[in-house]
């Protein structure tokens, strides 16, 4: 429920209804406008007749009920749209940001190549799977903590901030001292204790979609994380289960552009996952951007032929910063009618 208070309702006022909110058995979630405040009540276990009694109370202007599933994700009680800080990086502002950095973090040598190469052609945030979630056991499963000592120097030698997956509840406070931004992969986005935990750590969190959820599944699941605590959350659309062999997954374009529409949290757009081929990603990521992304994840490997993993999908430092330089190529014009 959404309780409005009026325009020249006083501090006393919205304190009051803040605390019959919780008395109610409610969570109270205060949003100060320029002109008016509201106040969300969210929770499943108050009690909504009372809460509706409000209604009367002095300095509310109206309760309107949240329609959507997702109370704190959605649009309905925030307009503003969130901007997350990852490290002094802004993601959400006027501007694109640019994550990118290869799949694992392979050896010292590796990463610290990757780091300065995407740093010279213009990425702002390193990537780099410490701890990898493969589809086989017998894969490289990731250097653990080495990997994110490697990331700890690549991050002081370049100064980019660093986004790194965390897979398990277990791992979040020792990821948290190395990483700036925390990567739930998509086969954990429906993890229910990691997101409860991770809902309590002091990182932005960077939560992809499930490859077969639904955009409301995946905003549902960054509800777990602002009804937890954590407002700093970031949304990656990375490719959905598709029938084309050709391609690993299907680029939910449209999603990403939907999304948008539902939640004021940032969505940044990875279509290295999301195709799994080199060759159409540099179109993708303009595409994404026209959709209305507000960053990209790009997988960039110093030597994509010697990758442990997701190889194929990984471009060369050449390749990267020929896509970074295209970006801004404009979309074409419409051809002239013939009068
Ligand atoms: C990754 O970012 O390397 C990764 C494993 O991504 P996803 O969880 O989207 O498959
Ligand atoms: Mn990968």
């Amino acid at each position: 429920m959404i309780v409005n208070m009026s325009e020249g309702a006083t501090e006393e006022q919205i304190q009051h209804v803040i605390e019959r909110i919780k008395e109610c058995g409610f969570q109270a979630h205060v949003i100060r406008g320029v002109e008016r405040t509201i106040i969300g009540a969210v929770g499943n276990q108050g009690r909504r007749g009372e809460l509706e009694a409000l209604q009367a109370a002095p300095g509310v202007a109206a309760l309107v009920p949240i329609s959507q599933p997702f109370k704190l994700v959605g649009r309905e009680l925030r307009k503003d749209r969130t901007v997350v800080d990852v490290g002094g990086v802004k993601i959400g502002g006027e501007h694109y940001v640019v994550i990118a950095g290869p799949c694992s973090v392979e050896t010292r040598s590796q990463i610290l190549e990757a780091a300065r190469g995407v740093r010279r052609a213009g990425a702002h945030l390193l990537r780099g799977g410490a701890y990898k979630p493969r589809t086989s056991p017998y894969d490289f499963q990731g250097l653990g903590v080495e990997a994110l000592e490697f990331l700890r120097e690549a991050r002081e030698e370049t100064g980019l901030p660093i986004v790194t997956e965390v897979m398990s509840t277990e791992d979040v406070s020792l990821v948290s001292e190395y990483a700036d931004m925390l990567q739930v992969g998509a086969r954990n986005m429906q993890n229910f204790p990691l997101l409860r935990r991770l809902a309590k750590a002091e990182r932005p969190v960077l939560l992809k979609r499930g490859p077969s959820a639904t955009v409301k599944e995946w905003l549902l699941a960054a509800e777990y994380l602002l009804s937890g605590g954590n407002t700093n959350v970031v949304l990656c659309e990375r490719g959905i289960k598709g029938f084309d062999p050709e391609l690993r997954n299907t680029f939910d374009l449209a999603a990403i552009a939907l999304a948008k529409e539902y939640t004021h949290l940032p969505i940044i757009a990875d279509p290295s996952h999301g195709t799994g081929r080199r060759s159409v990603i540099a179109a993708m990521s303009r595409a994404a951007i026209a959709a209305g992304a507000d960053g990209l994840m790009v997988e960039v490997h110093p030597c994509p032929e010697r990758a442990l993993s997701d190889g194929q999908q990984s471009l060369d430092l050449p390749t990267f910063t020929k896509l970074m330089e295209e970006m801004d190529q404009p979309a074409r014009t419409p051809a002239t009618v013939n009068a």
